[in-house]
Order: C-alpha cells, then structure tokens, then sequence
C-alpha cells in the first residue's frame, strides 16, 4: 500500500488542496481531503507536501523517441514506453505511420506482447495513421505504401488484436465502409491527412469518425466559404480534436481561437519523433530523413516530419497560448483521451476503483515523480 499525503489533488473535476490518496496493489482505494483518509499501518508514506497531484496522462500520438521510431522498428516500442513517464505519459498510443501491411501486423505483434518485467507508459494499443491517406496531403508519409481503404486490408484491426485508432481521409473512395466497420468493431475512427471538404467532414462523421488528427496540420486551410474539415471538426459536437502545441505547428494565436472552440473536445498530442529527448542532429520518420533543430524537425524540402514536443510541454504551452488554469489544461490530456478510447471508468481520473496511474508536478507544472498501476516509475533528480 501507498499512502500520499499533503498533496494538492488536482483532476479535471475536483480540487483538494491538503489531500491524501490510498493506492492498494494497481488500484485507488480512497481519497480525499488528508482528514478523511486514514493511514494504515502497513501502508508506506509519501509526503506530497508543495506538489500537485494529477490522474497519469494520455499521449494519442506519438512516432518514437530517444533516438527510436516505430515505424522504422516496432519492436522499439516498449523501450520508448520505459522513457515516457519523465514527461507525465502513464499510458500511450504508439503511432504507426504509412507503412507495408506488415508492418503494422508487426506492431500489433509487438503491443500486444508485454515484455514480464517491463515497467513505463502502458501503450494501450497502435494508433494507426495511414495507410489510407489523401497524397495531397502526405506530409512525412510515404506515397508508396499510401492506398485506398479496402476492407480486406483491416481484417484484423480490432482492438483485441491491438489497433484503438486509426487515422484515414474520409473522402477516399470506400472510406466510409472501412469507417463503419472499424467502429463496429470499437476502433476509434479519426480524420487526417485528409482533403476532405467540409461536406465529406460530415458524412464520416455521421459514418462514425469520432476524432481529427492535428488540427490545421495536412489538412487545407480554413476558408470563410469553404470550411472544409477545419470547419467540421471544430464546430460539430461529436468529435475530440487532437493539437500539436508546440508553437510551430500552429500558431499561438490559433491555437488559442481553437481552445475556446473546443474547450473539452481538445486533446494535446505531441506528435513526437525519434529526436524527442534527443540532441539536434539527423534522424528518421519511417523511411525518411529528417533533420532536427532545436524547435522542430522536418524533411529536406521543409515539411514539418512530427514534433520533438513533450507533454508536459505542451500542456504549460497550452496555458501561455490561451491564458487557461491547469486544471483546464489537464483535461486535454486526462479525462478527454479517456473518454474517448471508452477507459474512463478506469484511467484519466482520481476515484476510487480506478488504476493508480498519477502524475506529481510541482509548482511550475514540472514532473517531480510519476506513478503507475501504484508504482513509483520515475523520480525527477
Ligand atoms: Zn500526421
């Protein structure tokens, strides 16, 4: 058992500013304000005193890092798992981008076979992005694995065979089918790298798309008499919205026009590569080379290749680009994933019942130490 003291429990429904908070084995037993919540004997003790107390974070979207990338190698993914809870990640999607077929089979492999003594980020199973995208809007992707939506193809994308989401343009022929019959299946179903008009927008999502891949990026841009998908993801009620914040993929000042749009339907993602927690240099994003300054990485023609964005970055840029409270910030983050992938029963939130996966930060909105399934995985310093 673990005992958490004098911390500032902090979710995206509650705050209690001298709280304390129970874990027994993978799982909260109790909390509340320190009074409340006895201390078992057996229980060891965690003085939370001055840090702020958060449910672990959900990252949607994420290529690799630490010199890794998953589509270049899918076996790497529980090794960049083990690196992500410095950056507040306890559970994750590891992004596969346009690739052979078997590729993504061997990422599947991969997820679903949990190495015995492996501790870090869970991944809860492939985000898929691609293979069936708009060429016009490739970015990083290469066009020589892009095709289109066939049923044969996603035969075995459930998520019980570890595909949770899949990223596709919904203009493409047959889209809508392959939409319909991933949703059945209870694959998250999202737009992107997409040409997609603002009426195609909205035939996939009355087909089930439940998501929008980095909002503003491989996508055309916002016109007043052609909103296109823009347009759709931002005013139709129905799907959670992904952002790449890292003030280069958008601009502050967008990002902020969005936020007030979105409110609880925005998820920060980080769209990281291989170079995220990496010096600045040359790297890969699947078959490309991509090369990586101290803000950004992006092709030899300019294209920006994925972020070398964190987290918790992005949730303190979030704040400075909208003016918003972190309590606002960690919903994107926390109960809005969640919900989203149908785990917020269990993950996302502080509640009795649900899996111990929790962030300590201090002050500043930095990472002191990162719990999951009730273990302490990381300890800043
Ligand atoms: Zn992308």
């Amino acid at each position: 058992m673990l005992y958490i003291k004098n911390a500032h429990i902090l979710t995206p429904v509650r705050s209690i500013l001298d709280g304390a908070l129970l874990i027994d084995g993978e799982k909260i037993v109790a909390l509340g304000p320190l009074e409340q919540v006895a201390c078992p004997v057996e229980a060891a003790v965690l003085d939370a005193h001055g840090l702020i107390l958060t449910p672990g974070w959900v990252e949607l979207q994420i290529n690799g890092g630490f010199g890794l990338d998953f589509t270049a190698d899918p076996s790497t993914i529980w090794t960049v798992a083990a690196g992500l809870p410095q950056y507040g990640v306890t559970a994750f999607l590891p992004t596969v981008i346009t690739s052979p077929l078997e590729n993504i089979a061997r990422a599947q492999q991969t997820v679903l076979n949990r190495p015995h003594d492996f501790v870090g980020a869970t991944p809860l199973g492939l985000h898929v992005e691609g293979p069936f995208l708009n060429p016009q809007k490739k970015g990083a992707h290469n066009p020589t694995y892009l095709r289109p939506p066939d049923l044969e193809a996603i035969r075995e994308w459930t998520p019980a065979q570890g595909v949770r989401l899949v990223t596709l343009a919904p203009e493409l022929p047959d889209a809508l089918q392959v939409i319909r019959a991933l949703v059945a299946r209870g694959v998250v179903v999202s737009a992107g790298h997409t040409a997609a008009t603002y009426e195609q927008a909205i035939a996939g999502l009355d087909a089930g798309i439940r998501y929008g891949t980095h909002l503003f990026n491989a996508q055309p841009a916002l016109h007043h008499r052609d909103p296109g998908l823009i347009g759709a993801l931002l005013t139709d009620r129905r799907p959670v919205v992904g952002m790449i914040v890292d003030g280069i993929h958008i601009h502050p000042a967008v990002v902020d026009m969005a936020w007030r749009l979105l409110g609880e339907r925005l998820s920060l993602v980080t769209d990281a590569m291989e170079a995220m927690g990496m010096p600045t240099g040359r790297y890969r994003l699947g078959d490309f080379e991509v090369t990586v300054d101290a803000t950004s990485a992006r092709l030899a023609d300019g294209t920006l290749a994925g972020s070398i964005l964190t987290l918790d970055a992005a949730l303190r840029n979030l704040m400075r680009f909208t003016g918003c409270t972190f309590q606002d910030a960690l919903k994107t983050v926390t109960l809005t994933p969640a919900r989203l992938l149908g785990l917020d029963d269990r993950r996302g939130q502080l509640a009795p019942g649900c899996v111990a996966d929790m962030v300590l930060l201090d002050g500043s909105y930095r990472v002191v130490k990162t719990i999951i399934g009730g273990r302490i995985v990381y300890e800043n310093g």
